[in-house]
């Protein structure tokens, strides 16, 4: 969904460029992330995800361009900003000679808690993010799902609105990933807002009220997952016959189709529902027409990368 009026804006860059060198990194970027929503930046290796981050949690500086969180500009007022968020990145702050309590009692005394709200947060924390059994074990002992969850709960400590989580999942095993999805998810009924970066369109798909998809420094689409879908045609389905008289039948009786004469193919433009299944099949059967195999293709993310970027998501296999 577009943000409306009613909805509030918890971050906003307009223009944000940045350059290393004479390597453009970010090439003017515009996006908007209404409040207690999940906003992902979706984008492969080297597109500038990161830099986004770092701009926007004011780690680095922007050369030119604007960013707002949570009402205050990154650039002016750094100490605001860092006030509202929390940032977990691919490099994490988990101090691995200390055990997972320590690390987020170090959390809450840097956050000035006070001994009592501080001992409060932590226990609720290791809760929630099922480190009960692993609480007073030395982080080096965790596996990549654990450690990823504590990180992300040492984030939390400071209650943080606005929450950036820069590629949380990346090579995480399916299952972490997917209890890594239940607490995002959870997060965000809560009224925090998410910025996400990712490589994975499953994760944007699963994940995001919106998706940016960014490649080489600039923005190539902004919309929800259907809205970004919608923008690739090719839903169609796909009919294989065993000889060239049927496909020639096939091919009068259904208008719009596209042959192949080699492959003994005929693509339908379809979206892949069963109404218009069942449409297609009554069609061939009134007119006798033997199909010997049929698919059905919809789009999904990975078309819209395609199309958008050229580029095929090769870590896409890793998800399933
Ligand atoms: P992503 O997070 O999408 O993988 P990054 O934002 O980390 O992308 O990097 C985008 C590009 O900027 C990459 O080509 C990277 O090499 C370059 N880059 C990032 N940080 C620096 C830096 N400190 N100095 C030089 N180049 C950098």
């Amino acid at each position: 969904m577009h943000a409306t009026t009613t909805q509030r804006i918890a971050i906003s860059t307009s223009g944000l460029r940045k350059s290393y060198g004479d390597k453009v990194v970010l090439d003017g970027i515009d996006l908007e992330v209404a409040e207690g929503t999940i906003f992902a930046l979706l984008g492969p290796n080297g597109a500038g995800k990161t830099t986004i981050v770092q701009i926007l949690s004011t780690l680095i500086a922007a050369d030119s361009g604007d960013g707002v969180v949570g009402g205050h500009d990154v650039a002016r007022d750094g100490d605001a900003v860092r006030r509202t968020i929390g940032v977990t990145g691919q490099f994490s702050a988990v101090d691995d000679l200390l055990t997972g309590l320590e690390n987020l009692n170090l959390m809450a005394d840097l956050n000035h808690l006070g001994r009592a709200e501080g001992k409060r947060r932590v226990a609720e924390l290791i809760e929630q993010f099922d480190l009960v059994g692993a609480a007073k074990k030395p982080a080096s002992t965790y596996s990549g799902g654990m450690r990823r969850r504590l990180d992300l709960a040492m984030t939390l400590v400071g209650s943080p609105r606005v929450i950036f989580l820069d590629e949380p999942t990346t090579g995480l095993d399916p299952r972490s990933r997917r209890t890594m999805w239940q607490i995002i998810r959870k997060l965000v009924g809560d009224g925090v807002t998410i910025f996400l970066t990712t490589q994975y369109l499953e994760e944007a798909d699963q994940l995001a009220d919106r998706i940016a998809v960014l490649d080489h420094g600039r923005l190539v689409a902004q919309g929800t997952a259907a809205e970004l879908k919608r923008r690739i045609p090719g839903g169609h389905i796909k009919l294989q016959f065993t000889d060239a008289t049927e496909l020639d039948a096939a091919a009068h009786a259904l208008a719009g189709s596209s042959r192949d004469d080699a492959e003994l193919t005929l693509q339908v433009p379809s979206d892949g529902g069963v109404q218009s299944l069942r449409t297609l099949l009554d069609r061939l059967d009134s007119e006798s027409i033997t199909v010997e195999e049929l698919s059905v293709h919809t789009p999904d993310l990975d078309d819209v990368f395609l199309a958008l970027t050229g580029q095929v998501d090769n870590t896409r296999s890793a998800v399933r």
